[in-house]
């Protein structure tokens, strides 16, 4: 996810697409940079690192440029470095272009354009972009980027400017967001309105497959196919941070509603539909050395563990290979047996998570093969490891882990695909699996658009100050979640267990007062999770189930039901764990706490 903003208009353009990229910078900051018409030749700047260095780097040189785009970066493809950073140019440097999104055809593109002599500088895949458009240039700017965009394949957001062209802007949108805003004397682009509301409150929208043409004087809008369409401009009354946070109260409940996108992105170029099996080209092992894979250990702290915990069923049970998890912070100082053989995955949103890191090295130490499942480009973690897998969820502000959290399990069935379909697994299963996976984030959809059952059921249980959570077979560790995120956000006490070991200690806690929140999904271990939750019942304890949609018989026991999609029991955590994220979300809520930034806690744990 990045931050685009371009301008065109009668005043100096650095003030504000300076200004206007540090509103986008929750979008994405690991570098940034700007490209401006200055005097009929084309004058870059660019960064890695936040938008100040971008700044510092500007001072004290003076720019009359009245057209430019600017960007905040939030790497995919390539290092977050001063060159990786946008914008990105063709050969000729006369076409810049600021992207955000995924590229999934560049591999091919760039096959295509090197046999036509092309030179690539970059390891990005916005850089194919500027070389295609050049590819297809002959004066008319708008109709390059037309073609170019017709060979694309994936999700942009862009804006291009042209050295040839000094008073306009192309803007262009397929799955990243983009909008124009229409002034008087000048007009804008913006990943969105936040970056320009100071300047205007009149924008369009662009919608997918569309194109805008954007001059001092107007902007027009045309289809992928050269339809033209009339702009309807809307009016803009939201306040500047209620657009920050798209609406959403808080971080966090944007970024609970933003896992369809972010799950869609985590598969996103990764299947395999003919082999069904998965592609997962950043792992950088050779078909041998997945071979001979006999050992995996996956190792990380806190919602990341849990994601581990998940991985552990997932590949044990389809990939038929040994699995052990382990806390980093344990693994680091235990002096673990790494034979020949072994893998090593670090799980860590942040890639900065020290304990991991530690992990890392001792793993590396000893020879392993260490592989890292990472959300932030670029991060130390995604740097040290032999190889790894991107998550590609996007900036998490909010500090409880909601959308990496089901990403990381999206991708750790990836893994499972790849790791079972060189084994034991079938292409039939393999296929299977990767609908179901295809599907995943449009069930999630649903689960979001019944929030508000789960926010009554918040409402009505936000007084009780312990809550236990239960689960088994790939659901345990969803329990464990669960209760990670109420006490993370509400500080609540709360404990996940598995649903059999109740009786072995925790059902001493179980009277009237006692709110049990089970995963009771109709799979292998529906009868037995249905005999613990008698056995709450029994003692009066009250039920939150998440159950399985058409699921008549849990309606009798439990007191309040919470229904999901059907879906297969190795993909059902990234469901399962949506409602729990919703309520504990909203009991928090409900007891005025600090969702965003919860006491005590940070986001990117960098200390031991
Ligand atoms: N894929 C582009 C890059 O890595 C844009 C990233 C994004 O929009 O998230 O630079």
């Amino acid at each position: 996810m990045c931050g685009i903003v371009g301008y065109v208009g009668d005043k100096t353009a650095v003030p504000i697409l300076m200004e206007g990229i540090k509103k986008l910078e929750y979008r994405g900051y690991d570098s940034a940079g700007i490209a401006l018409l200055e005097r009929g030749e084309m004058v870059f700047q660019k960064n890695a690192g936040k938008i100040k260095v971008l700044e510092e780097n500007l001072a004290g040189k003076r720019f009359t440029a009245t057209c430019g785009i600017a960007h905040t970066r939030w790497a995919t493809h390539g290092e977050p470095n001063d060159t990786n950073a946008h914008p990105h140019t063709d050969e000729s440097g006369r076409i810049a272009v600021v992207h955000n999104g995924i590229i999934e055809n560049y591999r091919s593109l760039k096959k295509y354009l090197e046999g036509k002599g092309h030179t690539f500088r970059t390891e990005t895949d916005t850089e194919i972009i500027a070389h295609l458009i050049e590819d297809n240039y002959d004066g008319d700017l708008l109709s390059a980027v037309r073609k170019a965009l017709k060979r694309v394949e994936g999700t942009y957001g862009i804006a291009v400017v042209c050295k040839e062209n000094p008073d306009e802007i192309i803007a262009a949108r397929h799955g990243s967001p983009l909008v124009i805003g229409s002034g008087s004397g000048e007009n804008f682009v913006a990943s969105d309105v936040s970056a320009i509301l100071r300047h205007t409150k009149q924008v369009v929208y662009l919608e997918d497959g569309e194109l805008a043409r954007v001059t001092p004087d107007g902007f027009s809008i045309s289809t992928l196919q050269n339809v033209e369409v009339t702009p309807e401009l809307q009016e803009i009354e939201w306040s500047l941070e209620q657009i920050e946070k798209g609406g959403f109260e808080h971080f966090m409940l944007k970024e609970i509603y933003e896992q369809p996108v972010a799950l869609q992105n985590a598969q996103r170029g990764r299947l395999d539909f003919e082999d069904g099996m998965s592609r997962l080209a950043g792992l950088q092992l050779q078909l041998d050395e997945l071979l001979s894979i006999n050992r995996v250990i996956l190792t990380a702290c806190g919602t990341s563990w849990h994601a581990a915990l998940i991985g552990e069923y997932l590949i044990e049970d389809l990939s038929r290979i040994p699995v052990e998890v382990e806390y980093a912070s344990e693994f680091r100082y235990r002096s673990p047996i790494i034979p020949d053989g072994t893998v090593v995955f670090v799980i860590s949103q942040s890639g900065e998570t020290a304990d991991t890191l530690a992990a890392l090295r001792e793993a590396k130490r000893k020879g392993a093969t260490v592989l890292g499942i990472c959300n932030v480009v670029g991060s130390t973690i995604a740097r040290e490891t032999n190889g790894g897998i991107y998550i590609h969820a996007g900036p998490e502000i909010g500090v409880a882990s909601t959308k990496a959290f089901t990403s990381q399990i999206m991708v750790l069935s990836l893994v499972t695909l790849l790791l079972g379909r060189m084994r034991h697994m079938s292409i039939e299963k393999g296929r299977q699996l990767l609908e179901g996976i295809r599907n995943i984030p449009t069930q999630v959809q649903l689960i979001l658009d019944n929030a508000e059952q789960v926010k009554r059921i918040a409402d009505m249980y936000c007084d009780h100050n312990n809550f236990l959570y239960l689960g088994r077979g790939i659901n345990f560790p969803v329990a464990l979640e669960g209760a990670l995120k109420l006490k993370e956000i509400s500080y609540i006490h709360a404990e996940g267990y598995p649903a059999a070991e109740m009786k072995h200690g925790p059902i001493a806690l179980i009277d009237e007062n006692m709110p049990v929140v089970v995963i009771a999904l109709k799979d292998q271990v529906y009868d037995k999770v249905l005999s613990n939750i008698q056995e709450i019942k029994a003692r009066n304890g009250r039920v939150i189930a998440v159950a399985s949609q058409g699921d008549d018989e849990i309606k009798r026991l439990a007191d309040h039901v919470i229904y999901i999609p059907n879906v297969l029991y190795h993909l059902s955590p990234m469901l399962s764990i949506i409602p729990l994220q919703l309520l504990a979300y909203y009991i928090a809520l409900n007891r005025g706490r600090d969702v965003d930034q919860p006491r005590n806690l940070a986001k990117s744990v960098t200390v031991e």
